[in-house]
């Protein structure tokens, strides 16, 4: 959930991990990473400093000049956007056909209650995220050799979120339902202003009191490391993770509360609401409920386990996620659309489809790597490749990499799923203008690009055993696609 564009770039040089040669069995340590067992004090802490791998240390003219496009660029597709939709019925083109043009069009001016309704929100937010209960889990082992714990509460705190956004608007009537679309261009204007400070203050965490000195990566461009990041896990103490809470809080859980803040405002234009919003909400939910409730997962995946911490993911979980995320919703407020009951069971099903392929994908890999292996897929034995990877602190490691069910079709079939998933959400809006789309043209970008990086990085983590999956299991996303 973040911005691919120049990490391509960023990692095309990254330093490896160390080969090892040998195959044996699965490491007690891994397995608990998996499982979410704690680890000892002496395995969750790294011995040595200096990792050998992750992102490219030093990075060329080019690529700072990437970072600092990106850094403008980003903010001002999601302004365009904003003006596309407020003023010309979501037309892209609309701005530049506008004879009337104004500064205020494109970038709405702040407000004191857009700031205080987004100050709320995130500090609603953060206590949720610091004081609900919930079990710990664990990531994966960091280049450094640290194994991080996490509270994962999010599916009580997008619970809470809800039941008091409807109860507060609905039922007691002490803010409209539709308020972040009636706010939507001041809350634009202070999510940005939000996004740029932690962007900022991450950086200079980085480099006077880091989490975890070891993980941290300087590439020696001031762009490139405010916009890729340098800390691997920034933490407030112990557990207060700046990853997990910018992207699950206030970017995830704002998802489907802006769906269903445009389905009423919808209400509020026209007397009432589109079966096509209907069906969006749906589909969005399941979604991420679904990140919810496999929130222990979420904490193995690419975002987690192998991104830095800058612009790219805490301005993306602040803006571009909720706001490029939920366009389709936008969209439907000033384009209203009727589906008839056939094609609505068709997206449905095709959306469902989806979702059951990335589930049922995301699941077999977890499963086989918490139980070691010993589990069956499709009813047979796991097929499966024992790998051996060592980590900057020099302490070697064991996994395991599945080569049958979704993962013998190919190497992220999920991305299958979730690409007909999205494409089911984009459908849903007719064909009348290209805006509701770019949600699909960029979930097709994102996930070619994470293709990328994780063969380079699985190709540098496990060396021969990863040559021994390709040649087992060719395909990178789809067989006989590509
Ligand atoms: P995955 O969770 O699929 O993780 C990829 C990693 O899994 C690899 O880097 C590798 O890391 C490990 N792996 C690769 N091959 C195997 C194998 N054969 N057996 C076991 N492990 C393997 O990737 P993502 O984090 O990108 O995606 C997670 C989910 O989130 C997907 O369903 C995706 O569609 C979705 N997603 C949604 C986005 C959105 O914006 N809506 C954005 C990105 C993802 P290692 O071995 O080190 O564990």
């Amino acid at each position: 959930m973040s911005i691919p564009a120049v990490g391509n770039l960023l990692d095309a040089s990254c330093a490896t991990y160390v080969q090892v040669v040998t195959t044996t069995s699965a490491d007690p340590a891994a397995s608990s990473s998996s499982s979410g067992v704690a680890p000892s004090k002496s395995e969750s802490k790294s011995k040595a400093a200096g990792s050998q791998w992750g992102r490219a240390e030093a990075v060329s003219w080019a690529n700072s000049l990437a970072c600092i496009f990106l850094l403008a660029a980003t903010p001002t597709s999601a302004f365009w956007t904003y003006a596309a939709c407020a003023h010309y019925k979501c037309a892209l083109s609309g701005p530049i056909y506008d004879e009337h043009l104004t500064w205020d069009k494109v970038f709405p001016a702040p407000t004191l209650k857009g700031a205080l309704v987004y100050v709320g929100w995130l500090v609603f937010q953060g206590l949720l995220y610091a004081f609900l209960p919930g079990k710990i889990g664990y990531g994966q082992r960091t280049p450094a050799g640290y194994l991080l714990p996490y509270k994962v509460n999010g599916l009580f705190a997008w619970t809470i979120t809800h039941v008091a956004f409807v109860f507060g608007s609905f039922y007691l009537g002490i803010f409209p339902a539709s308020i972040i679309a009636d706010l939507w261009g001041p809350l634009l204007i202070a999510a940005n202003a939000y996004g740029y400070i932690l962007s900022i203050f991450s950086y200079v965490k980085a480099w006077y009191f880091p989490s975890h000195p070891e993980d941290c990566k300087f590439s020696g461009s001031i762009p490139c490391d405010i916009f890729m990041g340098i800390e691997f896990n920034p933490r407030f103490g112990e557990m207060w993770d700046f990853k997990q809470f910018h992207n699950g809080r206030p970017g995830i859980i704002a998802w489907t509360l802006i769906d269903i803040s445009f389905a009423a405002a919808q209400y509020n234009e026209y007397g009432y609401v589109t079966n096509s919003m209907i069906l969006l909400n749906i589909l969005h939910m399941i979604y991420v409920v679904d990140f919810f409730y496999n929130e222990d997962w979420y904490l193995r995946t690419i975002d987690i386990a192998h991104d830095h911490f800058g612009f790219y993911l805490g301005w993306g979980d602040i803006v571009w996620l909720p706001w490029m995320y939920t366009l389709q919703a936008h969209y439907l407020l000033r384009n209203p659309i009727s589906l008839s009951t056939a094609w609505f069971a068709f997206l449905l099903g095709m959306g469902l489809l989806g979702y059951g392929i990335l589930r049922s994908a995301n699941h077999q890999k977890d499963v086989v790597r918490r139980t070691d292996g010993q589990c069956a897929v499709w009813g047979k034995p796991a097929r499966v490749i024992r790998t051996k990877y060592t980590t900057g602190d020099g302490e070697v490691h064991t996994s395991l990499l599945l080569a049958s069910g979704f993962w013998g079709l190919a190497h992220q079939f999920n991305y299958v799923g979730d690409l007909l998933l999205s494409t089911a959400e984009c459908l849903l809006c007719g064909a009348a203008h290209p805006l509701p789309y770019f949600y699909i043209a960029w979930m097709t970008a994102l996930l070619l690009h994470r293709i990328s990086r994780s063969e380079k990085r699985c190709q540098a983590k496990y060396g021969k055993y990863w040559d021994e999956y390709n040649k087992i299991v060719p395909w990178k996303l789809c067989p006989y696609v590509y």
